[in-house]
Order: structure tokens, then C-alpha cells, then sequence
């Protein structure tokens, strides 16, 4: 057996049958499968030790309470944050720029004031900000993308100013899957004194992230595409900025002292965490923090360059296909059309053949505007995929062009 086939077995989803074929999982951009130590840690938190975290003077809450609190730990060293007050646990990646967007934004916009994102973001990072900028009176800029899906960096650059007070990027495109050059933009943007939000949603699962050295404001990503369970993620902030913000939701745990007249609010980062968190979820997330640390991102990423590379170039030899998304600095994402069949016609024949991609506008509408398209295929690939199940694609593409023409 080698290393891919022992890793594999870590995944009991991998093993499924789908009409009687082998899972292809190849929507990894969406959500990443579990391993046995992520389902083992949340099945073993519900039957050895359930309870409610902090303040709790019995054992089973004292051991929820340092099982959480050590996940913060965990993800302080895994993103290189400082402090580990600097970590806020949320919902998601979608929650993360929400609470960025309505404590840090409503506090620090003014009417004239410009937040720059870019043409490829995920909607997450673009309904918050027009929402935001709608109530204060804020312009929303956008920078500009070329056809191969890089940003056009000196466009970025002149919209840069005096009045651009945040810049929220995404690291890698869930849609082109482009790296973008983030410490020069976050350097560019610092220059002219605005903040910087990465969502490293599609960088975390892919990439070592350090916040120190990126020199990024906010950090945001989600459990669930780090091989961890749904409903959990997290906010990485400055502390000197999460300091000076405001909660956005109040409640139990976010409060240091409460009267009718007045309420005080907790320490970082509980200021940030009103109500019983995701406990069990954030236990979840940190045990696949430490499979991945385990593999290493040596590993993953040269896995996952070998499956890019052999994609790209078995897609790029179909007739009438064409990759929507052509940076040279690309993470193991492909997306493409083909001329005259709907790509949800392909997502459909593919699924027959046991193959799960993605169709659609991954959330980036204004990105299929750009390239006039209602959408793409999208096969989004992570370490424990198979050179074998890209041939498999392959043969499914080829298949469904014949059968669809
Ligand atoms: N940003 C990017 C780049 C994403 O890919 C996603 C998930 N598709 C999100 C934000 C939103 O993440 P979530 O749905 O986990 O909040």
C-alpha cells in the first residue's frame, strides 16, 4: 500500500460507492471529506465528556473548557498569530468578514470613505461590504482581473488613497483558483494606512499562512475546508484593532458584568463569542489542524501540484473545452467550459459516473459576468484525490461531449 492509499483509508467516505461506481470527490473547493480522527473527536466529546465550556467548576466542563481554549492555541501557532486572544472562533469563513464588516467597517467608515475588493471575490466578501458601505455612505471600489484570472496590480494600485480605509481580498479563488500576491498588496495597502481582510478559505487547506509575515489585519477561513467539521471557523485580527471594536452580538460569555443600565463587555476574544459556541466543532477542527500538520504542507502541496498539473493538461486536450482561469500561480483548482453544453449537463453526466465536481457560479457572479459565462465546471482537487481518478475524469469529459453533442 502506498502513502496515498494509507491516507486514504484515514477517509471512510473515499471507500463509498456511487451507482455501483467508486466516489471521484473532486468538490473539494465546496467542503473537504473528514478523517477518522476528526468524526473520532467529535463522537467521543458526546460520550465522554458533553457539557457546557467556561465557568463550569465541574470536571466534565473544565475538560471542555481546556479541549477549547487548546484549539485556540492550536490555530494561534498553526496561522503564527501573536497571541492567542487574537483568534475568535465563528461560524465561517462568511461569518468572520460579517463581523469584521459590521464592527470594524460600521465603526471606521465614514460617507466618502472607499473599501477596495477585488473582481474575483467569493459573494461573502462582497455582500457585507456593500451592505456596510450602503449605511455609512462608503464607496465600494473594485480592482480590476485580465483574462487569465490575475489580478491587474498597477490598477489596484492607483486606486489606492488617502481615502481607501479597508482592502479585503481573497488569497486564492475558489472559482480561478489564482494565488494573488497578498504581501505585496498588503504592503502597497499599508502604505496608504488601510486595513487588510485575506480570506484564506481557499489557502488554509493548501498553504502555511503566517499572519506575522503576511503582516495581514484580519485572517478569515472555515473549518469545514480544512478537513474539520461545518459550522466553525475563524477570525484572525490585530489585536490592538480587535481591541478597539465593538461586539456585534450580545449575550452570554461576551459579558464582564451586566445591569439593567448598563453591560460590560468580556476580554478578547470572548467579547467576540456571545452564546454557547461550536464547542464540539471547534474540538473537531483542531484535531484536523493536527492531521494536516502531520502530513505537512510539503506533502500536500506537491500531491496536489502533480493532480493540477495532469488535470490541466488531460482537460486542456478535449475539444471545445476551455480553462476559465490561467494564472501561473494557480492552487489545485480547475474551471472550464465547453462550448455548447451547459455545465450543469456535465456536472449531471459525471455524478452518473460516480464523479462529484461543482457547476455553477461558485458564488462569484460578478466573476461569470466578467467572462460572460452562466457558469463553469469546477474540479477541485486536495491530497488524498488519485492520479487514476483524473483519468477518470477524463474519460467521463470525453464521454459527456459525445453524448451531449
Ligand atoms: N470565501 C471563499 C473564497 C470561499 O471559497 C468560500 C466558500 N465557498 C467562502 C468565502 C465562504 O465560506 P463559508 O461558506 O464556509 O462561510
Amino acid at each position: 500500500m502506498n502513502s496515498i492509499e494509507k491516507i486514504r483509508n484515514d477517509f471512510p467516505i473515499l471507500g463509498k460507492k456511487l451507482n455501483g461506481k467508486s466516489l471521484v470527490y473532486f468538490d473539494n473547493g465546496a467542503t473537504t471529506q473528514k478523517p477518522n480522527v476528526v468524526i473520532d473527536a467529535i463522537s467521543n466529546y458526546y460520550k465522554d465528556y458533553n457539557s457546557n465550556i467556561h465557568r463550569g467548576v465541574h470536571q466534565l466542563s473544565q475538560l471542555a473548557t481546556q479541549k477549547y481554549e487548546d484549539a485556540r492555541s492550536l490555530v494561534q501557532q498553526f496561522v503564527n498569530a501573536k497571541q492567542r486572544e487574537e483568534i475568535i472562533f465563528t461560524r465561517g469563513t462568511t461569518d468572520s468578514i460579517n463581523l469584521v464588516a459590521f464592527s470594524y467597517g460600521r465603526k471606521n467608515l465614514k460617507a466618502g470613505d472607499e473599501v477596495i475588493i477585488t473582481a474575483m471575490e467569493h459573494h461573502s466578501n462582497i455582500v457585507p461590504w456593500q451592505m456596510v458601505c450602503e449605511e455609512k455612505g462608503a464607496v465600494l471600489k473594485i480592482a480590476p482581473i485580465n483574462i487569465d484570472g490575475d489580478l491587474i496590480l498597477e490598477d489596484l494600485y492607483d486606486m489606492l488613497s488617502e481615502r481607501t480605509k479597508i482592502v479585503s481580498l481573497i488569497h486564492v479563488s475558489n472559482t480561478l483558483g489564482t494565488i494573488n500576491p497578498v504581501r505585496e498588496i498588503i504592503h502597497k495597502a499599508h502604505e496608504n494606512n488601510a486595513v487588510v481582510l485575506l480570506d484564506a478559505a481557499q489557502s488554509i487547506q493548501h498553504m502555511p499562512i503566517d499572519v506575522i509575515g503576511l503582516d495581514c489585519d484580519f485572517l478569515t477561513f472555515s473549518g469545514h475546508k480544512i478537513y474539520g467539521p461545518t459550522g466553525t471557523g475563524v477570525l484572525f485580527g490585530k489585536k490592538a484593532l480587535l481591541d478597539e471594536m465593538d461586539p456585534i452580538q450580545g449575550g452570554g460569555d461576551m459579558i464582564k458584568e451586566v445591569t439593567f443600565s448598563k453591560t460590560t463587555y468580556n476580554e478578547l476574544p470572548h467579547k467576540f463569542e456571545a452564546g454557547t459556541p461550536n464547542i464540539v466543532g471547534v474540538i473537531g477542527m483542531a484535531e484536523a489542524i493536527n492531521y494536516v500538520n502531520q502530513l505537512g504542507f510539503d506533502f500536500i502541496h506537491q500531491q496536489e501540484t502533480l493532480l493540477l498539473e495532469k488535470a490541466t493538461s488531460a482537460l486542456s486536450s478535449i475539444d471545445r473545452l476551455k480553462i476559465i482561469g490561467n494564472s501561473q500561480q494557480k492552487s489545485s483548482v480547475v474551471s472550464f467550459v465547453i462550448d455548447g453544453i451547459h455545465p450543469f449537463d456535465i456536472g449531471t453526466l459525471l455524478d452518473q459516473l460516480g464523479i462529484a465536481i461543482r457547476t455553477g457560479h461558485h458564488c462569484t457572479q460578478p466573476l461569470m459576468d466578467f467572462y460572460q459565462i452562466p457558469g463553469t465546471a469546477r474540479a477541485s482537487f486536495a491530497f488524498y484525490n488519485l492520479e487514476k481518478e483524473v483519468d477518470l475524469l477524463y474519460e467521463g469529459l470525453k464521454k459527456s461531449v459525445k453524448m451531449l453533442s
